[in-house]
Order: structure tokens, then C-alpha cells, then sequence
């Protein structure tokens, strides 16, 4: 009888792993929290879209995804910077030809669902975790009908930065953990397609307007609008704390991103009615424990700066399905060698996204920092 594996988590990087693990044979159970989200329109709260690279791809194409996902992606060769006087200066990210892609979050993870489903996994919904038994490979969980627990011979903690399965690990020894807040949170606005239906900007770029300690960016969606985020700090001078009143919102948006504002109609409303959230960075170790493993943010949630984090996750899978390749079926084994190999990279890219704040708000906009980029890429 095929082996039994329970995902918690059935958002960007659960799909995914339960896709390997349902095509190498395994039994697989995915359990999520929320409703399905292709029934229900509920916001995920967090960004809209995603910057997808090459290492997410190649984890998309290894379950046969390459032509859906490239259908649905708009490739961004580089950078386009916007100075307060509204100049505009393009920087290529790497040589003609390269790219990363701005993808939907929820596009990409209804066409995960649905590749799941194909590939026989079963999907529960509005299952939210509360705990994990590791020494008997038990999932607790709350559900509209009530509690229900589930045993299986392997649980994978895909359920992200907040992890059940993570929160279970701490309970227990030798565990090592630590979280860390940046000084700066994020929020979302939006630029429309224009009244003749077209992007307001280029959308073969990801836009940046960087301001010293605070920026904006914002990345083109297929139906031609752009999903906008302003990263600010909580407090003190130019912060959210500062911008409590539509005037002030309105003069801070005029100094700094003046030609941003004509193409966002909505944006004092959407700035009070819209989430400010933080951003965390998030350390553990062992990812493994028995029969029990972390995986994408669960393992390494890190700030979006690098535009790295679900495709590392992706990578995660990746590796593990490699890993099965090799060695031929879910074991001790393979958990072990699956977490002594991602964490050095989880270190390397949570270190690479906090730096990469810095050159985004600050650095691209020196032009000591561009010539130099400019000398490097020939
Ligand atoms: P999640 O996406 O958090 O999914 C976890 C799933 O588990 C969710 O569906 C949740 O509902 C469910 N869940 C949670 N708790 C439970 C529970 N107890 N029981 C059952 N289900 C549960 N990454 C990039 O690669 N490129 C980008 O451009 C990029 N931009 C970003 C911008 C912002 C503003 C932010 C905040 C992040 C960005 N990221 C980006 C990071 C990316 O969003 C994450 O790395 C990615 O979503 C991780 O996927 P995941 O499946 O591990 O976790």
C-alpha cells in the first residue's frame, strides 16, 4: 500500500509538493485552512502578485507546468527607476534575453489546485492545523463539522510563516528559533489600466521609485493593471505613523512619487482602506523531526526584497523530489539530506533579501552605484 502524507497548507509551495510526491505514488492529503479559494473570493492579504524567476520555474516545469505558467506570466527584463522629478532610467537585469516574471499569486495557486487535483491529491479545506504530534505523526485539526486528528507516515509543514508544524517543533527540545520584525511594513495601492484599456506604464518592467529609507514599487498584472506596494517605515519622520490624515497622504505622495499619482485614482482611499503589514524573517533549525518536516516559508520566511521567497520554497520541492529520484523512496534519508542541503541556501537568500532593501531603496538610485552595475554587465 502506497504511503500516506499529510501537507499542511495548500497555498503556493503545498501544491507544489504535493504534486511531486502524488506523481512518485504517494497517497497525499493536503490540508488548508481557508475556503478553496477558487469558490471564494477571499483576498489573500498578502501581495497580488509575484516576481517569478528561473529556480521557480524550473521547479514549475519539473511537474510539466512550463507552457500554463509562462502563459500566464509578463516578463520584466529590468528595473525601470522613477526619480522624484519623474525621469525614467531602465537597468537590464542580466544579459539580453534574461527575465524574471511578474505572475497572479492567486492565479498561480488556483492552477496548482488544479494540476493537484489532477494528479490525485486530496484537498481539504477550512482544516486548520493547531498542532502536530511528531512521535506519532499526528496532525490535529479544527474543522467546520469539529476537531479531527490524522495519522499518516510522513507530515509536511507547508503552512507558512506562522507554521503549526513550527509552533509544535518549539515545543520540543533542541529546536532553535528566532524571528525578526524590519523597522519598515508594507502596503498595497493600485494603478488601473487606462481608460483606452492599455498599462499605464511599461509593463515589461518591475517599476521602482527609491527614496533613501522608503520606496515604492509596483509589477504589471495580465489584465493591464499594476499592483502597487509601498514599503515605509512604522515610525518617525516620512512613516506610517506620520500619514494619518488624506492631506498628508496626498503631500507625501505629491513630494515623493508625483508622477505615480495621476495613474492611481483610488490611492488615498485604498491607503486607509488597505492592510499595513510587517515584514519578518524567520530562522529554525532542525526542519526535520521524525517523520516530520518543514518546508517553504514554514522553514524560512523572509523579507520580499529579493523576490525569492516562494521561489525558494519552490526550489525546496525541487530538491526533495531530486532527492527521491535518487535515492527511491521517502525516508529518514532523504529528510536529512533535503535539510542539510536547503539550509545553507535559506541562509544565504534571508541575508541577500535584507541587503537587497538597501540597493532597492537607496543604492539604484546612485549613480556611482549604476554606472558601476552598467561596467559589470558587459
Ligand atoms: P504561504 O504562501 O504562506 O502558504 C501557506 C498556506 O498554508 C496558506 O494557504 C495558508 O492559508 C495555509 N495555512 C497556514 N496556517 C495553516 C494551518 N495552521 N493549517 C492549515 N493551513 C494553514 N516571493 C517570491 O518568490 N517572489 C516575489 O515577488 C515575492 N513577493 C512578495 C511580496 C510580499 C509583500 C510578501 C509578503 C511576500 C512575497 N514573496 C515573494 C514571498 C512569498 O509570498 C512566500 O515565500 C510564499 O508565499 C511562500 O509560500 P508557502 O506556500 O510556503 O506559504
Amino acid at each position: 500500500m502506497s504511503k500516506k502524507v499529510t501537507v499542511l497548507g495548500a497555498g503556493l509551495v503545498g501544491t507544489l509538493l504535493s504534486i511531486f510526491l502524488a506523481k512518485r505514488g504517494y497517497n497525499v492529503h493536503a490540508y488548508e485552512g481557508r475556503p478553496d479559494l477558487r469558490k471564494s473570493q477571499l483576498e489573500g492579504g498578502r501581495s497580488i502578485n509575484l516576481a517569478l524567476s528561473h529556480r521557480g520555474l524550473k521547479a514549475l516545469k519539473a511537474v510539466g507546468l512550463e507552457d500554463e505558467i509562462k502563459a500566464r506570466c509578463i516578463p520584466m527584463p529590468g528595473r525601470m527607476i522613477h526619480d522624484t522629478a519623474g525621469n525614467l532610467d531602465f537597468h537590464p537585469y542580466g544579459k539580453e534575453g534574461q527575465f524574471i516574471n511578474s505572475v497572479s499569486r492567486s492565479g498561480l495557486n488556483e492552477l496548482l489546485l488544479n494540476e493537484a487535483e489532477k494528479a490525485g491529491v486530496y484537498l481539504h479545506f477550512e482544516h486548520r492545523c493547531t498542532r502536530v504530534d511528531h512521535q506519532t505523526t499526528t496532525a490535529y485539526f479544527t474543522t467546520p463539522q469539529g476537531s479531527i486528528e490524522v495519522n499518516s507516515d510522513f507530515v509536511f509543514g507547508a503552512d507558512g510563516a506562522f507554521s503549526a508544524l513550527r509552533n509544535s517543533f518549539m515545543r520540543t527540545d533542541r529546536f532553535n528559533y528566532e524571528q525578526h520584525y524590519i523597522t519598515a511594513g508594507y502596503k498595497e495601492l493600485h494603478i488601473p489600466a487606462t481608460t483606452k484599456g492599455e498599462f499605464a506604464m511599461d509593463p515589461h518592467a518591475l517599476h521602482i521609485w527609491p527614496r533613501g529609507k522608503f520606496m515604492l514599487i509596483a509589477l504589471p498584472n495580465l489584465d493591464k493593471s499594476f499592483t502597487v506596494t509601498l514599503f515605509l517605515p512604522f515610525e518617525g519622520e516620512n512613516s506610517f505613523a506620520s500619514l494619518q490624515s488624506p492631506d498628508q497622504v496626498l503631500t507625501f505622495f505629491n513630494r515623493e512619487f508625483a508622477d505615480a499619482v495621476p495613474l492611481m485614482p483610488d490611492f488615498v482611499e485604498d491607503f486607509f482602506s488597505n492592510p499595513t503589514s510587517g515584514l519578518v524573517t524567520m530562522r529554525c533549525y532542525p526542519w526535520v523531526k521524525q517523520n516530520c518536516a518543514l518546508i517553504g516559508d514554514a522553514a524560512h520566511a523572509i523579507v520580499p526584497f529579493y523576490g525569492q521567497g516562494m521561489n525558494a520554497g519552490f526550489e525546496d520541492c525541487h530538491v526533495l523530489n531530486q532527492l527521491l529520484e535518487e535515492l527511491g523512496t521517502l525516508n529518514a534519508e532523504v529528510l536529512s539530506r533535503y535539510q542539510e542541503m536547503r539550509k545553507p541556501d535559506a541562509e544565504a537568500i534571508a541575508d541577500l533579501a535584507l541587503y537587497n532593501f538597501i540597493e532597492m531603496r537607496d543604492k539604484v538610485a546612485d549613480p556611482k552605484f549604476v554606472l558601476q552595475k552598467k561596467i559589470e554587465k558587459r
